[in-house]
């Protein structure tokens, strides 16, 4: 059984909380530190999951 790990980082669950995430039926783990880069800069991990092509950063609007 292979242990989690990162899929950003590689930490394992061993040296911090790791989420748990769906992506294309796939379970993967996301570490705390790098959970927002998930939903700041989701670009960064495109290239950690196959398919994942995030929209780029919009305009700022207000
Ligand atoms: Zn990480």
């Amino acid at each position: 059984m292979t242990q989690p790990v990162c899929l950003n980082c590689g930490t394992t669950n061993e040296q911090a909380p790791l989420l748990t995430l769906t992506f294309k039926g796939e379970t993967q783990y996301l570490c705390s530190r790098c959970f927002p880069i998930l939903i700041h800069k989701p670009q960064q991990l495109s290239e950690k999951l196959p398919g994942f092509h995030p929209a780029p950063p919009a305009p700022h609007e207000h």
